[in-house]
Order: C-alpha cells, then structure tokens, then sequence
C-alpha cells in the first residue's frame, strides 16, 4: 500500500536482525513498489557510521537478492546514520533534528516509526528517551497518524518482567502505538491457518472434540545454537519459542472464530483462547511438561559438540534446549483434548507444522475382511520448510480384494504459488507502516502467556526439575516420548 509517508527509525542498525532480515526485506518492498516515494530510514546506534558507511553495511545486505541495480542505488540513497548513547538525552534531541531536516526532504509530514532492533535489556530505556524528547508523539502537526514503537520478542524474561516492561512503555506509548513483533506470526502459512479455518465451511464443524483426537504443534531445529550463546543460555527453549512462537500457533488453531478480519477482534479471541488453557500447576509440572538439553551426537550426517560444549556455554549449563509440553484447554470446544507441544534444537531435521488427529471411525464395516483398526485421518499444516497443507484419508487399492491404503491430498504452496512463502518481516514492516496490528501480539496476551509458563520458568531457574539429556539428532528425550505415550499416541515422525 504505497502512499503512507513515513520514516523509519532503527536502532541497533549496525546488528544482526538488520543486516539479515530487514534491510534485505525493506528493499523487496521497495522494488516491489510498495513502499512510499517519501520512505526514508534512518539507523542509529553507538557504533559510528557516516551515511555513506552505513550505505555500504545496508548494500552488502541486499545485493544477494537485488533484481534491479538501479532501483537499489535508489533505495540506498534513502539511507542514513546518526551515532549516538542509549542513554544519552542529547542523542534522542539529535535524532528530534535529523528526523525534521529528513521530514522536510521527503515531505513526510513526520509519522515516524521506532524499530528497537537492540538487546531487550535496553527496550525500555529507549522507549522512555523517545517519550521524554516528545518522539512519542507526532512532531509536526502534518502527522497523519501517531509515531510507532516497534519490538522485537524477546517481551520480557518472566511474567514480573514483561509487566514491567509494559508498564515503562505503557508511560510514553499507548498499546494502538506498540507492535510487538512475533515473526512466526507473519509467515504465510501461520496466516492461513485462520483463512483454512475460517474461509471454509467444511472444516469448522468437525475442529472440535467430537471429532478431534488430539493436536500436535512441533517446531524442530537441527542447528544448534550458533554464536548466540550469550543470548541462549539465559533464554532457553521454553523463553525463547515456547513462550512465544508456540503458544501464539496453539492459539491460532483453538481460537473460537473473530467477529472480523480486524486485529482486537482476532488479538480479543487468542486472548480469551490463553485465559482457558488449564494452569500448569507445581506438582503436575514434571508430567506435564519435559525439558531436555543435547548432548553430542550426529545431525544431518555431522558430528556435533552438545550444548555444553558449545563456545559461551556454561560447562554444568541447566538451559534446556528442548521443551515437550501436554496442555489442556478447558473450554466447551476443545475440553478433554490434549494439545502436544514441542520445540527443539539439535533434532533430526527442520521442520514446523500443526498437525491435526481426528478420531478413528467408530465402528469399522471392514473388520470382517482384517480391518478393524482403521488409521485415522489428519490434517497437516505444514509451516516449514516445505510449506503447505496434507489431508490424509483411507482408499480403496485397486484389486479384486478389498485392501485400504491411507492416501495423501497435498497442497504446495511452492507448487501452486511459484515461489516460496515470502518473507514474514516483510509482511510485518508493511504492517507496521500501515498500522495494522493484526499480527502483533498485544500486551495481555504476552502477560497471559507468561503468566502460563510461570511455574516452569520459576522451577527450571531454582535448578529444581528434571533437565533430560538427549543426543543431538534424535528426536528428543526419551521422556518426551513417554509423555504421550503415556495416553496411548506417538509423536509424529520429524521429517520434512
Ligand atoms: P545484536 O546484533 O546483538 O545487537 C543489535 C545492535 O544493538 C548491535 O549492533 C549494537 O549496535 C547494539 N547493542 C548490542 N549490544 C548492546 C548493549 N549491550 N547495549 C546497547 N546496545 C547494544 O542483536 P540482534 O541479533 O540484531 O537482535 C536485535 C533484537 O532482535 C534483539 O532484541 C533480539 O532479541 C531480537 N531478535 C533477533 C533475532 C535475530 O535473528 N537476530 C531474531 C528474533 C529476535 P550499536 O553498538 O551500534 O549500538
């Protein structure tokens, strides 16, 4: 939707998440047309950079994927750098001038958009600089909208945490001003669980307990953990995609269907979808939820150092690097159905999805002929990396006896759409230009969800609770396994 004038503020450019994912994502937009003609960005940050520096760090990180020369030496002459301290008022009086004198260039009209693409510890600083220099509220009187804060997750590191973070922002920001980015949230394949679930009538009736057996909802990585150690270790699997990533997908797939495509109405039913989700409670903590750590072991045909002996790792390090939980959502539509959660680092192969188990037919005509215990059907939605939905079902092969195979309906996205799934921080830049918070995950959903895992949070960090060790390119704990075994199913096998 080009035309909506802004100027994009992002501290922390000289970083990771910039480099990687959003000046390359910026510039698809740019030649895709869809950013506005009075798009400019501005990066800040202590590192010191003159505009034409930073123009090179932002060329390095788009030429890969540049289709157009010409149209990228356009975009880069929309960047520019102020250096400066966090923490120092004068920076954020500094980046008041610059902002105006860039307004003026590009008639934006001064609508501004703050990225914190900085470490969480400093989210909050930031935020109340920008209030105290008056950056949280339109500078020229030409604004068409309020200025936006932009966040990345983590929001917070428990729920005392996250409050307080809300709180201190909360002081400059109102919450139709804050987008909290959940980038799991804005792939397309998490998008279209709502357009699967509710742009059809025929699944709706049966996604239910009557029809449903249980759900599954898996993210595995077979990377380890990088050069993220510092971050990881006091992070872990449950803070780092349980929280999160995990929780925001649960909720997509069990929300009772939004009045309308509109952000509160589907941000009001996610929330109401947390609030039924059974507490975890001290002592069914250790049957409910399994955390593990990798130990060396072999991915991908490589052999890989477990977690402790990871560059930055502690050597008696507790962090769990997989989390496998069994979560009941008390509600008339899904009450008595188990929800399978697991995510982890180290495992066989990459792979996100939800997958759907419906209830076995319950009497089968077929046993007569040997078959009485008819598979059951599923739904698969499959997230990454092979994006797409599989229904599976039973037919009949051909011959002359009645012999059954489970046959599989695929949709590919990659097949049907031609390309892979666009980036999802594309989508989301867009979004926040736009002011479309649909995809942001609001403040009571983030104390909600936090508010869930507070008891495992609290045991992992005493040291109290099991941490079980598995070998890196299996598929887990073994005690992840007897956790579901335990209600006679099985996970799913980890392949992409
Ligand atoms: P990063 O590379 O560690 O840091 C980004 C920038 O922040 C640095 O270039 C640095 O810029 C500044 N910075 C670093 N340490 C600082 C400190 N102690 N105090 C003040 N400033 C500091 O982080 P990132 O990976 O880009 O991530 C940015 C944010 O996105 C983080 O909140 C992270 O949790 C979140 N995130 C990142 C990813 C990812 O893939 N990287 C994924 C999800 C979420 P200057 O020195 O120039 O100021």
């Amino acid at each position: 939707i080009p035309g909506q004038p802004y100027g994009l503020v992002v501290f922390g450019a000289s970083g990771d998440l910039a480099r990687r994912k959003l000046f390359g994502s910026l510039h698809d937009l740019y030649e895709r047309g869809l950013l506005s003609d009075k798009f400019y960005l501005m990066g800040c940050g202590r590192t010191q950079f003159s505009d034409e520096e930073f123009r090179s760090v932002v060329r390095e990180s788009v030429e890969k994927t540049a289709q157009n020369r010409d149209v990228s030496e356009k975009f880069l002459t929309r960047m520019f750098y102020l250096s400066g301290q966090y923490d120092d008022p004068k920076f954020y009086e500094d980046i008041k001038a610059r902002l105006k004198e860039l307004d003026g260039k590009y008639a934006v009209g001064g609508c501004h958009i703050f990225y914190l693409s900085v470490p969480p510890k400093i989210y909050a600083d930031v935020a109340e600089h920008l209030g105290q220099a008056g950056l949280s509220k339109p500078i020229s009187c030409e604004c068409p909208g309020q200025p936006r804060l932009v966040i990345e997750k983590p929001f917070g590191h428990d729920l005392e945490t996250a409050r307080e973070l809300n709180r201190r922002i909360g002081e400059h920001f109102h919450e139709s001003q804050v987008y909290r980015i959940d980038h799991y949230l804005g792939k397309e394949t998490v998008q279209n669980i709502l357009m699967f679930r509710f742009a059809n009538t025929i699944f709706e009736p049966v996604w239910n307990r009557n029809y449903v057996d249980h759900v599954q909802i898996t993210i595995a990585e077979s990377l380890g953990i990088g050069h993220r150690a510092g971050y990881y270790e006091s992070a872990g699997a449950v803070r780092d995609m349980f929280q999160n990533h995990m929780l925001g997908m649960l909720a997509l797939v069990a929300m009772e269907p939004p009045a309308s495509f509109e952000a509160d109405h589907i941000r009001d039913e996610k929330v109401k979808l947390l609030k039924c989700i059974r507490p975890l409670e001290d002592e069914n903590i250790d049957s409910a939820v399994i955390r593990g750590q990798y130990a060396a072991g072999e991915v991908e045909g490589e052999d890989v150092v477990g977690y402790r002996q990871e560059e930055g790792v502690a050597e008696d390090s507790r962090t769990d690097t997989y989390v496998a939980a069994k979560l009941l959502v008390d509600n008339w539509r899904w009450k008595g159905v188990p929800f399978y959660l697991r995510t982890g680092k180290r495992l066989p192969a990459r792979l996100t999805e939800v997958a759907i188990t419906f209830k076995t037919v319950p009497h089968s005509m077929f046993a007569a002929v040997g078959l009485d215990e008819l598979p059951a059907n599923t739904i698969v939605l499959k997230i990454q990396p092979d994006e797409g939905i599989k229904l599976s079902f039973q037919a009949k092969r051909p011959g002359s006896k009645v012999c059954m195979t489970t046959l599989n309906m695929n949709f590919d996205y990659a097949k049907v759409f031609g390309s892979g799934a666009p980036e999802a921080y594309q989508r989301l830049l867009l979004d926040s230009m736009v002011g479309d918070q649909t995809l942001f995950t609001r403040q009571d959903d983030v104390e909600l969800s936090w508010k869930l895992l507070d008891p495992v949070i609290k045991m992992a960090d005493s040291g109290a609770g099991e941490l079980y060790e598995y070998a890196a390119g299996t598929a887990g704990p073994e005690s992840a396994d007897r956790l579901i075994e335990a209600d006679g199913r099985k996970w799913r096998p980890l392949m992409s």
